[in-house]
């Protein structure tokens, strides 16, 4: 007969405990809000989503990680049945991660495109987008330990959260796990400094890493360079998005195999940070000015036009500022042995 018993480790006190479980209701109503909106009030949803929370969304990832993996909406739905005592806790195999890690990527650098063709112009697309995704997640959370299946396995903007989250300011207490079941190995949420190419173990692995760390930065380019269509009249259109970004993904993944191939096996841990901080200056490069009225394309991804207030020589400045601070965060700075959150107390079986 075995039972639990609990090694020593970092448990949440009651009253972190109360403010997490707080901080998880209030975000997740905000998410069930904008979901609302995105079905029902269109105009007020997109501007919600693509404009206010998936923009902050980058930089919280570089910030604090931890914070976003305590309070996401979808995450605090996944983990209900596991909460509740409703899920099988089964645990994945490495070669099972490793492929839903990869679906995950694929997934990311398949639908991100399709923003262009059909969400960022469609508030009940990106609802159904949001609740299919959701349904996935929970009917995985019935059958799997903690965050293993959706949170750290086939989540598509998890391969993000490890590219940008290298090098967090600090950890936060871990608000989803009671006990550290060693459902993912490494875990992500708990390993310091944690990076897209840190697992090796099998060729699932090694593809995912290589894909977001080399082609992420490229892709994010090529995706900037693309207008949005309020009218999609063709097949041709949908796949028209692609090109862009698949040229520029093609680019910075041969960049980086290249560069991997002649920096030393001790410095590569630098290089993925170097790659990190291209795609997150990238992204801000041209997301900033989009957002203020300085978009390549008049009104995509505006939020509120402030061109007859902002002078036009603010933003590159602007643009040099951020990348400056995402080039010093990730890739200057020392790294400091900070996990996302703090990995709680181990359950073990014991004979
Ligand atoms: S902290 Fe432990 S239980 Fe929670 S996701 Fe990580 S490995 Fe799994």
């Amino acid at each position: 007969m075995s039972q639990t018993v609990f090694k020593s480790g970092i448990d949440l006190s009651p009253e972190s405990k109360a403010i997490w479980k707080a901080a998880q209701a209030a975000v997740w109503l905000v998410g069930a809000v904008i979901l609302a909106c995105l079905l029902f009030f269109p105009p007020v949803g997109l501007i919600l989503f693509w404009n206010i929370l998936i923009p902050v969304a980058p930089a919280l990832f570089v910030l604090a990680v931890g914070v976003w993996r305590n309070v996401c909406p979808l995450a605090t739905t996944n983990l209900l049945p596991r909460h509740f005592g409703f899920s099988q806790k089964k645990k994945l195999s490495v070669t099972q991660l490793g492929k839903l890690n990869l679906i995950g990527v694929v997934a990311l650098f398949a639908l991100v495109p399709l923003r262009h063709a059909i969400f960022n112009n469609n508030g009940p697309a990106t609802g159904l987008l949001i609740i299919t995704m959701s349904m996935i997640g929970v009917a995985m959370g019935f059958v799997y330990e903690w965050k293993s299946a959706w949170c750290s396995g086939l989540c598509p903007i998890h391969p993000v959260e490890k590219l940008y989250g290298g090098n967090v300011l600090g950890s936060i207490p871990n608000a989803h796990c009671v006990e550290c079941q060693n459902c993912v190995v490494p875990c992500p949420d708990s390993t310091p400094n944690i990076h897209p190419i840190s697992s090796k173990k099998t060729f699932y692995h090694q593809i995912a890493g290589l894909m977001v760390v080399g082609g992420l930065p490229g892709f994010i380019w090529g995706w900037f360079h693309v207008p949005d269509e309020t009218t999609v009249a063709s097949l041709s259109n949908y796949f028209s998005v692609y090109e862009l970004p698949l040229i520029g993904f093609v680019v910075s993944s041969i960049i980086y195999i290249i560069s991997s191939m002649m920096v030393p096996q001790k410095y590569e841990q630098k290089l993925v940070s170097i790659f990190a901080a291209s795609g997150v200056s990238c992204y801000y490069w041209y997301r900033l000015p989009s957002l203020i009225g300085y978009g390549k394309f008049a009104d995509d991804g505006l939020l509120y036009n402030l061109s007859a207030v902002v002078p036009a020589w603010v933003i590159p400045i602007m643009n040099v500022a951020t990348t400056a601070f995402f080039f010093y965060f990730l890739v200057i700075r020392k790294s400091n042995n900070k996990s996302w959150v703090v990995r709680p107390p181990f359950a073990v079986k014991a004979a």
